[in-house]
């Protein structure tokens, strides 16, 4: 049988473990928390799952959050007008719903599956020497440690990466008592806030651990006036930050939110970190080499909500590669191959996730602007959180979006 070492118990190193171990392979996941320590810790990403990422997740059968979690049904944008009125806003309807579900809920959980189902878990935060030692003792050792230091092992692939330092400063309240918007008060919706030159506001719909929720999550261009949450430690200081520039900035948002309470004490998170390639294979001071999963190789800023949906598509893909792969060494030209596979997917991700970054072009604006009108536009832009790939068709290149735009008017 063979045994592969995982490290890191998240989106991707527990969806690849419990997919491996669920074809009798000899499995070890390695994580710097305990399935108690996660849960009762503090949240993690807001984790907004699109269709494809969950088909991933109900193909392992590892679903199990799927009946309770509320179903998105569509994704709305809204863009601020100087004078806090809305310059655009419309929603899109997905062809396929999509869903959050806490990650302190979902990896506490699988982590527990993992070990009743009999794989070994192993409670160490991995450093580099340890793996040294263990990619001598197992036929393949993944890295699936997300942002954390581990990546330091992963040069980065400065052609893929076009930022070297973040782009935005992240703000995440979770909350009860956030109310409908009015316009659609029957309709769950990912809702995004854009503030031209200012930042985002993104307004998911969540399951955690006390039951339904929303998360509010800042995104804000750094040194800009969202910038503000580094220095605070107190949640319900967070929350009332996020609240004070909801009204500022985001009234329509507001309104909604007067009554709003956090989750728990956790459900705050303030962060940044700068969007990053890595090359995929990792050398260790012995002469092993290890493979890096997900965030570890393609880490991308969550402006398009994407990290989770690329860990799920990336375990998936690895997981078909191991099981193809059969009894043949892992060796490096094994793992390269992995990665580039993973690449032709990750790439439309990272591409699209760069572009929302920088200031949008005017043929972009335009195509926002009159998917207010046509609501084909509309619902093309927010099954592209499921299918990135698909802006390469109609958004980049002005001349696609407006040959696109003329074909929906007719
Ligand atoms: C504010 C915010 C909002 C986001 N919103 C969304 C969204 O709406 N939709 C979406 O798809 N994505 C979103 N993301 C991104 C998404 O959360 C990540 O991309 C995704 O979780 C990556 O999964 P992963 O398995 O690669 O890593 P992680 O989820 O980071 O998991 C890595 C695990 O490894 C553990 N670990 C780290 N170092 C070690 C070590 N040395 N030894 C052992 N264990 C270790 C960590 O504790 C963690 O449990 C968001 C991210 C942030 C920060």
């Amino acid at each position: 049988m063979r045994r592969i070492l995982i490290v890191g118990a998240g989106q991707a190193g527990l969806q690849l473990a419990l997919g491996l171990q669920a074809q009798d392979y000899d499995v070890t996941v390695m994580s710097n928390r305990t399935a108690d320590e996660i849960r009762g810790g503090r949240v993690m990403s807001t984790q907004c799952m699109f269709d494809q990422a969950l088909q991933h997740e109900r193909d392992t059968q590892i679903n199990f959050w799927e009946s309770q979690a509320p179903r998105v049904q569509g994704l709305g944008v809204s863009v601020a007008a100087p004078d806090g009125s809305r310059a655009i806003d419309w929603l899109g309807h997905l062809d396929h719903y999509a869903q959050s579900v806490d990650q302190r809920l979902k990896m506490a959980g699988w982590l527990e599956t993992f070990a009743q189902r009999g794989g070994q878990l192993v409670v160490h935060g991995a450093a580099v020497s340890d793996l040294d030692f263990f990619a001598r003792t197992y036929d393949l050792v993944l890295v699936a440690a997300g942002k954390g230091e581990l990546v330091s092992m992963f040069a980065r692939d400065a052609e893929r990466s076009p930022y070297d330092a973040p782009q935005r400063a992240l703000a995440v309240a979770y909350v009860h008592g956030l109310g409908p918007r009015p316009e659609h008060p029957d309709t769950e919706a990912v809702r995004c806030n854009l503030v031209p030159g200012v930042g985002e506001l993104f307004v998911i719909p969540c399951l955690t651990t006390s039951g339904r929720c929303d998360t509010l999550f800042w995104e804000g261009v750094p040194g800009g006036p969202l910038d503000v949450f580094r220095d605070i430690k107190d949640p319900a200081e967070h929350l009332a930050t996020t609240l004070e520039l909801m009204e500022k900035f985001l009234p329509w948002e507001y309104a909604r939110a007067t009554k709003v309470e956090l989750t728990d004490a956790g459900g705050t998170l303030a962060g940044r970190y700068a969007p990053t390639v890595r090359k995929p294979v990792g050398r260790l001071p012995g002469g092993g080499a290890v493979l890096g999963v997900a965030d570890v190789v393609v880490a991308n800023d969550p402006i398009t909500g994407q990290g989770s949906n690329s860990a799920s598509k990336c375990a998936a893909a690895y997981l078909a590669a191991i099981l193809e792969h059969g009894d043949r060494p892992f060796d490096e030209a094994w793992m390269q191959a992995t990665f580039d596979r993973y690449w032709e997917t990750a790439r439309h991700v990272t591409t699209w996730t760069n572009a929302m970054l920088a200031p949008p072009p005017e043929h972009v604006v335009n195509m926002l602007g009159a998917a207010g009108e046509l609501q084909p536009v509309a619902d093309r832009f927010a099954n592209g959180f499921n299918n990135p790939a698909d802006f390469e068709e109609w958004f980049y290149d002005p001349a696609k979006t407006e040959a696109y735009l003329a074909s929906v008017t007719g």
